[in-house]
């Protein structure tokens, strides 16, 4: 597996790596990368990746998983190849983007099981705009605006976002670690969290940014009622 460098450098925007293999001509796995793959509800990253040698460039169209491997597809075809040396950078004002979207989800969700008792189903995390889904008895829009007031709130705090490892065992014994119903983290021995001092915690393998007012401020843009597991509120970020 490559070494995922997201992980622990978030803010990592430029890298070298050496290319493991490459796949009808455009599917690119790295030794290591920053490129986080589409995954946990969160857009992908993209950006361009640089052979050393004679500077030839491909740009990095999409990021997935793919048979437990991160797969960079790029374009054009046919220009990197096994063996290669390669530098790498990142598209910063869209992942940065997609940072501050993820962290503000972890708010809004925060306060969504805090004050609601709301159990989160789903996220789906874009440049645009972002979705949570949730389950909760009663659908009510004044409740659900309110939240996004308390989150905004919050964010003028700044509280410190860090990200940490725990044992395993010792993470799931706590309740409060696994957010998304029916979602447990993979089977590893350390498990990664993301905190945010003071207010939430949870496992989690997504790219935040490291104080809460990078985010900005959340703005409602609708809510859906898609059934009682399945309560959308679709927001974007100023
Ligand atoms: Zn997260």
């Amino acid at each position: 597996m490559a070494e995922k460098l997201y992980m622990d450098q978030m803010y990592l925007k430029e890298w070298d790596a050496h290319v493991k293999s490459v796949s009808q001509g455009k599917f690119v796995v790295l030794d290591r990368t920053a490129f986080y793959p589409k995954s946990g509800g969160v857009a992908w990253d993209t950006g361009t990746i640089k052979r050393e040698s004679d500077g030839k460039e491909v740009k990095v169209i999409y990021a997935g998983k793919f048979s437990g491997k991160i797969s960079h597809q790029v374009e054009p075809e046919g220009k990197i190849e096994k063996g290669d040396k390669v530098h790498c950078t990142l598209d910063w004002d869209r992942r940065y983007k997609l940072m501050r979207f993820h962290t503000a989800a972890h708010v809004l969700s925060g306060f969504f099981s805090k004050e609601l008792d709301a159990k989160i189903t789903g996220n789906n995390i874009t440049i645009k705009k972002a979705r949570i889904d949730f389950s909760l008895d009663d659908f009510d829009r004044d409740k659900i605006k309110e939240m996004i007031e308390k989150s905004n709130e919050l964010i003028k705090k700044d509280l410190p976002v860090e990200v940490y490892y725990k044992n395993r065992k010792e993470a799931l014994k706590d309740p409060n670690m696994v957010k998304l119903a029916n979602a447990l983290p993979p089977k590893v021995d350390k498990i990664r969290i993301v905190d945010i001092k003071g207010f939430d915690y949870q496992a989690d393998g997504g790219c935040h940014v490291k104080s809460l007012k990078e985010v900005g401020e959340i703005i409602f843009i609708k809510a859906d009622n898609k059934g009682k597991n399945n309560r959308r509120v679709y927001f974007g970020l100023k």
